[in-house]
Formats: C-alpha cells, sequence, structure tokens
C-alpha cells in the first residue's frame, strides 16, 4: 500500500496537465448543503414539501437519580448546546460524545420471569 502513494500522486499531477472530464464541485451539492447545516443544527430543505427546521435548546427536566436537571443550569444547557453543533460534523459529535461517556458496571442483575 506504501508504495502505491507516489504513484497516485503523479497520477494525479498528469491528470491535472490533460484534463478531459469537468472538476467535481462537491461543495456546491445540494446534499452536501444539507448535511453540512443538518450537522450544524440549521434549518434546511430537502424539497418543498420537507422543511428542516432548525435544532433548538429542550431545556432539561430530567428525572434520573443523577438529579441532571439541577446540576446543569439552563445557561451551562445552552453552552453545550452551542458547542455541540459548533462542532459542524457528525463524526466529531459522535467523537465528542463517546468521550463523556463511561462504562459502569451492573450493580444489580433481575431475574426474567419464565412464561
Ligand atoms: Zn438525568
Amino acid at each position: 500500500m506504501a508504495s502505491a502513494a507516489p504513484d497516485s500522486s503523479t497520477a494525479s499531477s498528469k491528470e491535472i496537465q490533460c484534463r478531459r472530464k469537468r472538476l467535481r464541485h462537491e461543495e456546491n451539492w445540494a446534499k452536501k448543503k444539507w448535511k453540512i447545516a443538518k450537522d450544524k443544527g440549521e434549518s434546511y430543505s430537502t424539497s418543498a414539501e420537507n422543511q428542516k427546521a432548525a435544532k433548538d435548546l429542550v431545556c432539561l427536566t430530567c428525572q434520573c437519580p443523577f438529579s441532571c436537571s439541577e446540576n446543569v443550569d439552563e445557561v451551562e444547557q445552552q453552552r453545550i448546546f452551542q458547542e455541540f453543533y459548533e462542532i459542524g460534523s457528525h463524526d466529531a459529535q459522535n467523537k465528542y460524545l463517546y468521550g463523556l461517556i463511561s462504562v459502569m458496571e451492573v450493580k444489580r442483575h433481575t431475574k426474567r420471569k419464565k412464561l
């Protein structure tokens, strides 16, 4: 695989010299534009009927034992929301989330009832 790298670079330089096909402008593709808007949490429309609204912060009303809504105030929630959508890439957003997840051991197993 390492030997293929110099070959491809010379091939691409030749390609630029005598290109017969038009260049791809992926940044102008509608689908790419939707994807970028979606990852940034902005509004976009794939068609006249299919309008996607911009992402809006829904304030946390969590009832878990960690009392999240008390520990994380509205300002902090807004900051996290902005930070997440400013990343602007689905892969990077997932990476951000994986960094926050910690695996915990199961504290209690419950037996399943036999049917
Ligand atoms: Zn919670």
